[in-house]
C-alpha cells in the first residue's frame, strides 16, 4: 500500500517562542497534527494539518462509550543529526491489538509508520538535542459515530500528536501495594493501552500520593498477591542476581521497553525470568537481603527506580547506590537510540530525509 499524506503547513512556527531548556512534559505540543479517518470500512484522506482543535459532537461515542486507545513512543537524534524510531512496528502491533480489543478497526502498518516518520519529518526542528531529550509521540484513535447507545462505532479518527520533552531524570518513585482496587483482571482490558484504564487508574493513585507515595503497585485482580505493574511502567525486580518480571499474563500491558530489557539482559548472558512473583515473595527475598533492585520500565524515562514499596504495615527501602542493572539497561538503550552503539538488533529506525509532497 503506497500512503499519501497532503500536508497543510502552519503559516506561523511556534518553534522560535519556545523555551527548549524548560519543557514541562505534555504541555508543549508541536506545529502540527497527523489525521486520518475511517469511515465505509476503510481508512481514508490521511492529511497533515496545522495543531487545531478538533469539533466534536455531544453525541461523540468516544465520549460516552470510551472506544478510545492510544500509543507512546519518542524520537531521539542521533550524532549524526538524523532522527531516529525506536521498534516502530511493535507500536503498530500493539496498536492493533488494542483495536482489535476494543472492536475498533485495525492500521494497515504501511499507514502508521508513515504516518508517524512524517511527522517526525515535518517536525524535525522540534527534536530537542539535549541528551535524554526526545520528541514524543502520541499516536491515538478514538469513535466519531454521533450516537447514543452501547454500540461499536462504524467510523474512527486517527491521530498523531507530537511533544518535544526535556531529559527526563526521573526521581525514585516510592510505591504502595494496592489492596483495596485492582487495574486489569485476566480477560479484561489491561492488555490493551486503552483510555478507560488510566482513567480508573486515578483514584487509587491519588490515595496513595495522599499517604505518602507517587504511584500504585498493581496486584492481581484475583488473589489480590501477585505483582504486576506500576501506572504506565513495568516492574522488573533483581533477586540474588537473577533479574525477575512478571510474566504477561492476560492483565498486563506488553510494554516494548520490557521486551527490550529482557532481550538486552538475556544477550549478556543475565538471567532473566518471567514468572508471576507474590508480594510475599518480595518481603522474604527483602528480608534476606537479596532484594537488590527494583526498577519500572517505559518508553517516557526508559527506566525509573524504584525506592520503597509498601504494603499493608511493612516497607522495604532500597539502596540506590547498589542499582546497576537497571542503569545498565537505560544507558544500552539510550546509546542505541543516539548511535553510539551498533544497533544489532534492527531495533532503530532512521527517519532519513524523508519523502514528503
Ligand atoms: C505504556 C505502558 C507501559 C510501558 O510500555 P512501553 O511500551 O515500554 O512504553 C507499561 N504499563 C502500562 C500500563 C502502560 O500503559
Amino acid at each position: 500500500m503506497k500512503v499519501t499524506i497532503d500536508i497543510t503547513r502552519t503559516k506561523e512556527s511556534k518553534l522560535p517562542s519556545i523555551d527548549f531548556s524548560n519543557l514541562p512534559f505534555g504541555k508543549v505540543l508541536s506545529d502540527h497534527m497527523f489525521i486520518a479517518d475511517y469511515k465505509d470500512n476503510m481508512w481514508q484522506n490521511p492529511r497533515i494539518l496545522p495543531l487545531d482543535t478538533l469539533d466534536i459532537h455531544p453525541a461523540n461515542m468516544a465520549l460516552h462509550y470510551g472506544q478510545s486507545i492510544f500509543e507512546g513512543m519518542k524520537a531521539s537524534i542521533n550524532k549524526e543529526g538524523v532522527p531516529m524510531l525506536f521498534r516502530p512496528e511493535k507500536h503498530v502491533e500493539r496498536i492493533n491489538a488494542s483495536a482489535r480489543r476494543m472492536c475498533m478497526p485495525e492500521l494497515p502498518e504501511e499507514l502508521f509508520i508513515e504516518a508517524v516518520k512524517s511527522m517526525v519529518w515535518l517536525e524535525r526542528g522540534w527534536i530537542p538535542k539535549d541528551e535524554g531529550s526526545a520528541l514524543y509521540i502520541r499516536p491515538f484513535m478514538f469513535a466519531t459515530d454521533n450516537f447514543i447507545g452501547v454500540a461499536p462505532s462504524k467510523t474512527f479518527t486517527f491521530m498523531i500528536l507530537t511533544l518535544p520533552v526535556g531529559p527526563y531524570y526521573p526521581k525514585p518513585v516510592r510505591l504502595l501495594a494496592d489492596e483495596q482496587y485492582v487495574r486489569a483482571a485476566k480477560g479484561g482490558t489491561g492488555e490493551a493501552k486503552a483510555a478507560g484504564n488510566y482513567a480508573g487508574s486515578l483514584l487509587p493513585a491519588r490515595i496513595a500520593q495522599e499517604k505518602g507515595f507517587d504511584q500504585v503497585l498493581w496486584l492481581d485482580a484475583r488473589y489480590r498477591k501477585f505483582v504486576q505493574e506500576v501506572g504506565t511502567m513495568n516492574i522488573f525486580f533483581s533477586i540474588d542476581g537473577k533479574l525477575i518480571t512478571p510474566s504477561c499474563d492476560g492483565a498486563i500491558l506488553k510494554g516494548i521497553t520490557r521486551m527490550s530489557i529482557i532481550e538486552i539482559f538475556r544477550d549478556k548472558g543475565i538471567e532473566v525470568e518471567e514468572r508471576p512473583i507474590t508480594i510475599d515473595e518480595l518481603f522474604e527475598a527483602y528480608d534476606a537481603g537479596l532484594l537488590d533492585e527494583v526498577f519500572g520500565s517505559g518508553t517516557a524515562a526508559v527506566v525509573s527506580h524504584v525506592s520503597a514499596i509498601s504494603y499493608k504495615d511493612r516497607i522495604m527501602q532500597f539502596d540506590q547506590n547498589k542499582f546497576n542493572l537497571s542503569l545498565m539497561a537505560k544507558k544500552e538503550i539510550n546509546q542505541l537510540r543516539n548511535g553510539t552503539i551498533v544497533d544489532t538488533r534492527g531495533w532503530v529506525v532512521p527517519v532519513d530525509n524523508h519523502v514528503m509532497v
